[in-house]
């Protein structure tokens, strides 16, 4: 069965989650904008001045290799008080990934990322994945998925379907990527417009880090403790 466009999740995979959050608390009329696969100097850059703009204070799901290619990107995220999480390295999918490899890519983008909020690529885990990770990570999903990254429908027809099922507590993905460029620039003004016009606020995503078991093993942090120490005996 080939499951058709969800831009709203249905109940039933929410429940396949449980540990996951799927929405924020709707107590207060807000929304949370996240942004899944940069940071990239294509589309990135354009996103932080738009929220700017509009003071808005969001969340990106990186992707780690795009943060070591573009480290002044992702330092502009966190210098703009906007929340970031770990989207793996590579962009693995859990499903087609063996445990470990899995696992030890999404290590290798803590390294670099250091969030507490993890979401898996393509939104989709095996359950001992799931199991494992849940333990270590808040893992994020989503409420309302833009499909700004599809060609076979419309710009039109993607702002239609966010502003259809976003509600208050909704965490709505777009994408900083290429892929989802074109649809974006055209719907997320607009759809920040409309929002705002609904009466919404808007706000990053941020769980305390009570539940992180810390990942790294010691031999990182004693690299880079040895690092500092270098430093400093060269000023000394
Ligand atoms: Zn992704």
């Amino acid at each position: 069965m080939r499951l058709k466009l969800q831009v709203h999740l249905p109940h039933y995979i929410t429940k396949w989650f449980p540990l996951a959050v799927w929405r924020m608390p709707d107590d207060s009329k807000t929304v949370y904008l996240t942004f899944d696969d940069g940071p990239i100097p294509e589309v990135t850059p354009w996103v932080l001045d738009l929220l700017r703009k509009h003071t808005i204070e969001a969340t990106f799901f990186a992707v780690g290799e795009n943060v070591f290619k573009y480290p002044e990107l992702f330092e502009q995220i966190l210098e703009d008080g906007h929340a970031v999480g770990n989207h793996t390295y590579h962009h693995l999918q859990g499903l087609k990934s063996d445990n470990s490899t899995y696992y030890k890519d999404i290590v290798e983008a803590d390294k670099l990322i250091g969030s507490n909020l993890f979401r898996p690529p393509h939104g989709w885990l095996k359950r001992a994945q799931y199991r494992y990770l849940a333990n270590r990570y808040k893992i994020v999903m989503w409420d309302v998925i833009s499909c700004d990254y599809n060609q076979n429908i419309t710009k039109e027809e993607v702002l239609k379907n966010v502003l259809k099922y976003a509600r208050a507590g909704s965490i709505i993905t777009f994408h900083d990527s290429l892929k989802a460029a074109n649809h974006l620039v055209w719907v997320l003004p607009r759809a920040i417009a409309a929002l705002k016009a609904e009466g919404y606020s808007f706000s990053k995503i941020e769980f305390p880090k009570v539940r992180r078991i810390l990942y790294s093993p010691p031999f990182p942090r004693m690299r880079r403790l040895r690092a500092n120490l270098r430093q400093l005996s060269l000023w000394a």
